[in-house]
């Protein structure tokens, strides 16, 4: 039975439905599909009260159709080979999606951060990158890691500080791992991205007149009642943009339990709440619950699982009541559950699209880092002058001065920040429409599989250019 299958398994599967659609030789396919190298590392850790302790870890590149390889480190319990594979393929099919440069991979470290010191997790995570680089799996034209489910940008700072004492003399060290705080070489706005873009393929979603009407909903984001498990990066950044734009969150879940209000949560101060108290719980004036897993349930119009992989599985599909699943996770959806929402007309909106914010901006801080200058660094004044002028020619053809504080707002040139958030607004809107039209193009396809044949018949045509190595 397919609830048996892994989470690779469960990739593959996805893939092979949309493969059926195409005609693509089955060795190309079986070549697309494989994963090209894992490695496996174990590794001693000394802890801080002086005991030994061996942590497993991985990297897999799926793919090296385009190189350097790129995907989030992840630190959980959960890793293991076939899951750092799984990620790896979906991250392959990712960037092929919003046509960003790069083959797939991922990497883990089988590990739960609550266990250890923050000295423990930088010993762990420097020796990590060093076995990396003994064995070529890590740097700015190889493989270029980033962060993902329990590491964030003090990870990627510790990665880069490594990597960057190992080859003093590599000026693009800095290009060897994204997502690192900016005064390290990262890029405004990396942080939220993932969070935002996910924010961008909602409401893409919710635009299309002709799909709300069949899933019973409005056009917009006004008023949509929205559930997010997982207040993690990802999940904290959707549900604030999310929130910003007019959605209702109605429920919200984390490790210690589920917060429910239907007439909405008041998201501001549930974020101080949980930043003065350390959890959601209790939180006033919602209902409060011990199960995370509840909120996958309850009602409401988008549901946004944000946590890990396996989290609506065929147990509880018939329970959720949402009209859209928007995966800002990887994976949290199985095989089984995707058909069972679809046979209810659910929408899904596939991770392989919906996540892609992060590795879109991940791109611009490499390319940032590879031009060794800020984005937008030489032409912000330049644009500012241009637009001055403009402003300034259009004043003396009406013979009347605008206010100085408007000129200096409309003439303004683009910062970093503005030109990263519209790279990724454009990469999302751009893809969405892609998939879309796949979508159209082909009889009762699901977003799913036109998001995996936009993804396969991409890399066919690269594989095809590229010819076989012989
Ligand atoms: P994170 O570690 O910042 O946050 C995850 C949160 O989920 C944590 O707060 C954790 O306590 C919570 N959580 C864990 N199990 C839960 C459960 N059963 N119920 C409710 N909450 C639970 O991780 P993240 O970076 O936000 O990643 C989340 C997901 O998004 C992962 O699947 C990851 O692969 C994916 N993703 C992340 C990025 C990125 O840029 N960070 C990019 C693409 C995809």
């Amino acid at each position: 039975m397919s609830s048996h299958l892994s989470f690779f398994e469960q990739v593959n599967r996805y893939f092979e439905q949309a493969a059926s659609y195409l005609k693509i030789e089955p060795g190309l396919l079986q070549q697309i599909k494989s994963c090209n190298s894992v490695y496996r590392i174990s590794f001693p850790l000394r802890r801080d009260d002086g005991s030994m302790q061996v942590i497993h870890a991985w990297r897999a590149e799926h793919s090296h159709h385009k190189t350097p390889a790129k995907g989030g480190i992840r630190y959980a319990m959960s890793v293991n080979e076939d899951e750092v594979m799984a990620l790896a393929a979906l991250m392959t099919y990712k960037c092929a999606v919003v046509n960003v440069p790069y083959g797939g991979g991922k990497g883990g470290v089988k590990i739960d951060t609550r266990e250890y010191s923050i000295p423990e997790i930088e010993r762990i995570t420097r020796r990590y990158t060093f076995e990396l680089v003994r064995k070529n799996f890590i740097g700015p034209g190889i493989d270029v890691p980033a962060p993902d489910y329990g590491t964030s940008k003090r990870e990627m700072a510790w990665i880069v500080d490594t990597y960057r004492s190992l080859g003093p003399n590599d000026l693009s060290a800095e290009a060897c791992v994204t997502g690192k705080p900016v005064t390290q070489g990262g890029v405004a706005g990396r942080t939220e991205a993932t969070g935002r873009g996910c924010f961008f393929g909602i409401r893409e979603a919710v635009s299309v007149k002709e799909d709300m009407k069949k899933l019973g909903l409005d056009t917009g984001l006004d008023g949509k009642k929205v559930i997010v498990q997982g207040l993690g990066n990802v999940g904290y950044h959707a549900a604030k943009f999310l929130h910003d734009e007019g959605a209702m969150i109605v429920a919200v879940s984390e490790i210690e339990g589920t917060l429910y209000d239907e007439s909405g949560l008041d998201f501001e101060k549930l974020i101080s709440y949980r930043t003065e108290t350390g959890s959601i719980k209790d939180f006033p004036g919602a209902k409060s619950m011990d199960d995370p897993s509840v909120a996958l349930t309850l009602p409401c119009d988008i549901l946004v699982p944000a946590a890990l992989e396996n989290q609506i599985t065929i147990e509880n599909a018939d329970q959720i009541q949402a009209k859209i699943v928007a995966e800002a996770a990887n994976g949290p959806v199985t095989a089984d559950a995707t058909q069972k929402l679809h046979e209810r007309g659910v929408m899904i909106l596939p991770d392989i699209y919906l996540n892609a914010g992060g590795v879109t901006v991940s791109y611009f801080e490499w390319l940032r880092n590879l031009q060794h200058a800020k984005l937008g660094l030489m032409d912000k004044r330049f644009e500012e002058n241009t637009n001055t002028k403009i402003l300034q020619t259009v004043e003396n053809a009406l013979g009347k001065k605008f206010d100085p504080k408007v000129i200096a707002k409309v003439a303004q040139g683009a910062d970093e920040i503005d030109l990263v958030n519209s790279g990724l607004e454009e990469t999302m809107v751009v893809a969405y429409q892609e998939i879309r039209e796949i979508q159209k193009s082909h009889k009762n396809v699901d977003l799913r599989t036109a998001a995996f044949i936009s993804a396969i018949s991409k890399i066919a045509v690269d594989y095809e250019e590229l010819g076989i190595f012989p």
